[in-house]
């Protein structure tokens, strides 16, 4: 079902690149972001709980991406925007905090764990596996959403149908320092044929230019680039693991947790959710996906 599902995705974002070349325009508005939700108003919260020390903060700091189409873009206006940040808003609008209240800071793979122990950031949205290594720093609310790793070549590649064929290509692939799928493709490549940057775009620039041969990284954010390439990419579309997105926060801070599953179950009931979607990814795939489960908070 899944797999229909990203079918559908690299079927609709040619599409939308079709769509973009027709007209001359390679900007998209991929980074746009959602109407706001409504912000809750006169609420309050158990006194010294970070819901409480934010709410009367009256601003909250997040750490996302900055150059993943659909997830966290900066745009013109010098904010990012995205599924991840529309995720952010939805909780800032519970502590009664407006969107425009958000203090963005670039959070990439690597430095993911760093920026929430060092106080930098009150929460992390962005594109952020939950697993166990990373729940020995931090604490995870969600999941939100389950993505899947997968390959990205250019579009005339037909020697790369999934990672088994990237060792007899001998291929030469791209991936991200601190990110989940950078350690999950060791075991289909020589080492020395793995390429690590700080940021997703900068592989996106060397498959362009033929410096690699492959970019790996989530189905989703892979779908993100493609959309921004004019037809130059493409998705290889076999998903070989489960990524399943979590909020990262400060560890042990199980109310804050708690706080955010239960919004994000109540804007799957409200409609925000699925708004936040459809203002961004669901514009190149259209179907929302259900609300996995939340997990424990610990
Ligand atoms: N979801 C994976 C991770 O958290 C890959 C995406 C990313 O690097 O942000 O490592």
């Amino acid at each position: 079902m899944r797999l229909a599902h990203l079918t559908r995705i690299a079927a609709v974002a040619a599409a939308v690149v079709l769509a973009a070349t027709a007209c001359g325009d390679q900007s998209s508005s991929l980074g746009s972001s959602g109407a706001a939700p409504s912000v809750a108003e006169g609420v309050s919260f158990p006194a010294g709980s970070t819901m409480d020390t934010l709410n009367k903060a009256q601003t909250l700091r997040l750490g996302t991406k900055f150059d993943q189409p659909l997830f966290g873009l900066k745009g013109l206006d010098g904010n990012p925007a995205g599924f991840d940040v529309e995720i952010a808003k939805i909780i800032a609008a519970k502590l009664g905090i407006p969107a425009d209240k958000i203090v963005y800071t670039e959070a990439p793979s690597a430095v993911r764990e760093e920026v929430i122990e060092q106080n930098r950031v009150d929460m992390v949205v962005a594109t952020y596996t939950i697993n166990d290594k990373r729940k020995e720093r931090i604490t995870f609310a969600g999941p939100y959403y389950v993505a899947g790793q997968d390959l990205m070549v250019k579009s005339d590649n037909t020697t790369i149908t999934g990672p088994d064929s990237l060792r007899g290509a001998n291929a030469k692939v791209c991936s991200v320092a601190g990110s989940t799928p950078s350690e999950n493709i060791k075991k289909y490549i020589d080492p020395a044929n793995l390429t690590l940057f700080d940021v997703y775009s900068k592989c996106a620039d060397a498959l362009r230019t033929g410096q690699v041969d492959v970019v790996t990284t989530d189905n989703v954010i892979l779908t993100g680039l493609i959309e921004n390439s004019g037809g130059a990419f493409k998705l290889v579309n076999k998903k070989f693991t489960e990524e399943p997105y979590g909020i990262g926060i400060k560890k042990g801070d199980v109310a804050f947790c708690e706080f955010i599953d239960q919004t994000l179950k109540e804007a799957e009931t409200d409609g925000s959710y699925k708004a936040a979607w459809d203002s961004t990814v669901g514009k190149v795939s259209p179907e929302v996906p259900p609300l996995p489960a939340a997990g424990t908070c610990s």
